[in-house]
């Protein structure tokens, strides 16, 4: 599966030529041009790596930059600001608070995308970010294969972007309606009582292991959290130890 990148800009123009040139360079472009939106988008859903403008209205980048990095779901991805000739000084502030690079406009695309692509190396690479794990069950992104304890699992692309949202974030309780929007606009997910039909697939698909999906009464659903366990892999930047028996 493709790199995803999250824009966060207001300047509609900017987000046109921004879009069509990550997209055409096989990079999956969500955008918003809003900063509590892009906390939001993040949260859920943590993206490869963030575009982030530094003017904004409402919220600005520095502010959303600090808290995505005061947030364990949103620490790690790489962030590249977008900022003004005139605002040098907030370069500065803008490293301080965590940003990892910037780009100040004007700029060629060209250079974002060389900068973009040195960013997702430094940050451990594209490869590290595609594939999760826990409780035996492991998920590549990129083949889009599922196994359980090295045995395949066919999924739906809908029980798949379900079963991906779990484990980016394991222990953490998703509302229907956040399931519905990581999946992000599959037709067939139009009620929100569709999550429970998918949700009772996956977890059959899954076997034994599909227990560990748990209901959250009066919320939703989420992946058990994986106590003390060796196979969490579920955060890109850390690497999981090795099992002790030699
Ligand atoms: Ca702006």
């Amino acid at each position: 599966m493709a790199t995803r990148v999250l824009l966060v800009e207001d300047e509609h123009a900017l987000v046109e030529v921004l879009r069509y040139n990550l997209t055409r360079e096989g990079f999956e472009v969500q955008n918003c041009g809003d900063g509590r939106q892009a906390l939001r988008l993040a949260q859920l859903n943590p993206p490869d790596l963030i575009i982030l403008d530094l003017m904004l209205p409402g919220m600005d980048g520095l502010e959303v930059c600090r808290l995505l990095r005061a947030d364990a779901a949103t620490a790690r991805i790489p962030i590249l600001m977008l900022t003004a000739r005139s605002e040098e000084a907030d370069q500065i502030v803008g490293l301080a608070v965590g940003a990892d690079d910037y780009v100040t406009k004007p700029f060629s695309v060209k250079v974002l995308i060389q900068r973009l692509r040195a960013l997702l190396r430094r940050a451990g690479g594209e490869e590290a970010h595609q594939v999760l794990s826990a409780h035996g069950i492991r998920l590549d992104r990129r083949t889009h294969r599922v196994t359980v304890n090295g045995e395949p699992v066919h999924l739906t692309l809908t029980e798949f972007r379900f079963l991906e949202t779990f484990l980016r974030q394991p222990g953490r309780a998703f509302r229907r309606d956040e399931l519905l929007e990581a999946a992000g606009g599959d037709a067939d997910l139009v009620l929100e009582r569709t999550v429970d039909v998918h949700i009772k697939s996956l977890r059959r698909k899954l076997g034994p292991a599909g227990e560990v999906i748990e209901t959250v009464r009066g919320v939703g659903y989420r992946l058990r959290e994986a106590y003390g366990s060796q196979d969490v892999s579920a955060s890109p930047a850390t690497t999981p130890p090795k099992p002790g028996k030699t």
